[in-house]
């Protein structure tokens, strides 16, 4: 399932030969009670992506992947 999408920033880092974006999702779990943030790093010789999820519930039972998406476990 596709999640809804709440709020989305973007920064810009740099430092020493380092530049690139950090870019923040937050969306709405499934279950509507709770958010799932995503934080998606694209720095040059660093990429990383991390989702967090803030409700018990809908951390038991969903695997989320990137994209905003949530899949049954
Ligand atoms: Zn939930």
């Amino acid at each position: 399932m596709y999640l809804k999408l709440i709020d989305t920033k973007s920064d810009s880092v740099g430092f020493s030969n380092r530049h690139g974006h950090i870019t923040e999702q937050k969306y709405e779990c499934p279950c509507g009670k709770g958010v799932v943030a995503y934080e998606i790093d694209d720095i040059t010789g660093f990429k990383n992506w991390d989702i967090y999820c803030d409700c018990k519930n809908c951390s038991d039972k969903y695997h989320f992947k990137r994209g905003g998406i949530a899949e049954e476990k």
